[in-house]
């Protein structure tokens, strides 16, 4: 099947083939031709599965085929997501499969001032992506208007739920007219979940692609059992035998990967930190520079790093496993993304073997183990309770009302700086 089949105008074909894409990945065969007959869907496609140009482009197509009837440039897609770096990164597909179609669209997120964004929405926009915070600050200041939205987008829904955002999404759906089209993309589907799209989707088709804990044959999966101490001597010792050029690693805390972006500065390897603490400005700068390569390792926590898109990255590395399973499956779906092949290594501690059951146990497969030369772990070091980022732990997950409710034990680090009022 070839995306001309699916329906799509030649703009929209234009830019599709100005990215070299051969044909739609899976989800895009199954949810552009639903879409494109004003269904709500129900998706469960993760990032890498082509899932934002699976929306995006039946949108573009709507919004293309339905001259606005209420009025000239008023928003008539709405695209929300957990995270700033996964609205930008919406922002731009929106951008690139739309250059050759009228449209326009910002993305309205917090933590960068507020002003810029005024001005913006008030040239008129068709589409914004938003993360749900700042949107909200903008219906109070009536700096948007909302009640003609033609469609309403969720994006990684799951992680807006994680992170603390239903009270927001609610009030959201308060300012939006009540004939809609509704799309939600999760990649899980817990109660929550199921609860929230009760109430949100009319008559939704459920559209499943295989998830990437079932269908990771491209991303080779390794564990090096190593002890803690010697963990970042290990990592550079990797990254310089094999001259890896771009590697995404991830630890646990915030604090955890500012020291280690030093260490591995110091051990000759350029590296940049990327997590919620992190001004906008200085997580779009490390991300950009990792991008360009001038940056070899970027360190990140799990929620900075969701929705970081970066075509054929071949090293993901847990320097820390997520004491989350299912994080464990986000985080290596950075790399074999879109039929490239990739590899994700986890460096795992005595006191990290229940979150490795943990994570086996999730992904149905025992991960091969590899004990690096020089480096095998001292049998007589018993495991230790993990710290988990200390004075922040008490807090619970998600500074917005948080309603998390997945494990008692994760680290809220990342996420509550994230979701709390004054970062938004
Ligand atoms: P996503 O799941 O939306 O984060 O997309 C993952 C990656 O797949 C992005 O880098 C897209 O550019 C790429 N992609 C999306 N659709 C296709 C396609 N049909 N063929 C090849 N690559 C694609």
């Amino acid at each position: 099947m070839s995306f001309k089949n699916l329906g799509l105008c030649d703009q929209l074909l234009r830019a599709i083939k100005e990215q070299g894409y051969d044909e739609p990945t899976p989800v895009q065969k199954e949810a552009i031709p639903v879409i494109l007959n004003k269904r709500d869907i129900l998706a469960g496609a993760q990032t890498g599965t082509g899932k934002t140009a699976g929306f995006t482009l039946p949108m573009l197509q709507l919004l293309h085929d339905h001259k606005p009837t209420k009025g000239k440039h008023h928003v008539r897609a709405l695209i929300l997501t957990p995270t700033r770096e996964l609205a930008s990164q919406v922002q731009e597909s929106v951008e690139m499969y739309g250059k050759f179609l009228p449209f326009k669209s910002t993305v309205i997120f917090g933590g960068v001032k507020i002003n810029p964004q005024i001005a913006a929405l008030r040239k008129g926009m068709d589409i914004v992506v938003a993360t749900p915070g700042r949107l909200l600050d903008h219906v109070s200041q009536k700096t948007i208007d909302l009640s003609k939205v033609d469609f309403l987008i969720l994006d990684e829904a799951d992680r807006m739920l994680d992170m603390g955002f239903i009270n927001d999404i609610k009030k959201v759906l308060a300012v939006l007219p009540k004939q809609r089209q509704n799309l939600l993309f999760s990649a899980t589907f817990s109660n929550e979940i199921k609860k929230l799209t009760d109430s949100l989707l009319n008559s939704p088709v459920l559209i499943e692609v295989a998830r990437r804990n079932q269908s990771s044959e491209q991303i080779k999966q390794v564990v090096h059992p190593v002890d803690k101490t010697r963990k970042r001597e290990l990592l550079t010792f990797l990254i310089k035998k094999d001259n890896w050029k771009q590697v995404l690693v991830f630890t646990r805390t915030k604090h955890g990967a500012n020291r280690l972006a030093g260490q591995l500065e110091k051990d000759g390897i350029t590296s940049a930190a990327i997590h919620g603490n992190k001004s906008q400005n200085a997580r779009t700068k490390a991300l950009a520079d990792f991008k360009s390569g001038q940056v070899r390792v970027l360190v990140a926590t799990d929620i900075a790093a969701r929705g970081i898109d970066i075509d054929q990255l071949p090293h993901v590395v847990n320097y820390e496993l997520p004491n989350v399973s299912e994080d464990y499956v986000h985080r290596i779906g950075r790399t074999g993304r879109a039929g490239n092949n990739g590899e994700a290594m986890s460096l795992v501690c005595v006191d990290e073997n229940e979150f490795l059951a943990n994570i086996e146990k999730l992904i149905k497969k025992d991960i091969h183990k590899s004990v690096i030369k020089g480096f095998a772990p001292d049998p007589s070091i018993k495991a230790e309770p993990i710290n988990m980022g200390g004075g922040n732990r008490a807090k619970g997950g998600g500074g917005r009302g948080n309603s998390r409710n997945r494990n008692s034990n994760r680290n809220n680090n990342s996420r509550g700086a994230n979701s709390s009022r004054g970062r938004r």
